[in-house]
């Protein structure tokens, strides 16, 4: 098990949900967790880092109208 720090209450939890991943240099990069529950859904949801079957299909259609 792992502590890790919950982005929102700043609450070490034992059970973090990762709700998010940090690209570039904001807040150190890295992976923000969250604790269960009410901070992590307080944050927008993101598609699940950690399942990405299919990175081909990972392409939003944007910008084509
Ligand atoms: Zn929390």
């Amino acid at each position: 098990m792992v502590i890790q720090i919950c982005a929102r209450c700043q609450r070490p939890t034992g059970r973090p949900v990762v709700v998010a991943i940090g690209y570039g240099a904001s807040a150190g990069g890295g992976v923000v967790y969250a604790c269960p529950g009410e901070c992590a859904a307080g944050f927008p949801k993101q598609r699940d880092p950690f399942e990405q079957t299919s990175p081909a299909r990972d392409v939003p259609v944007r910008g084509q109208r």
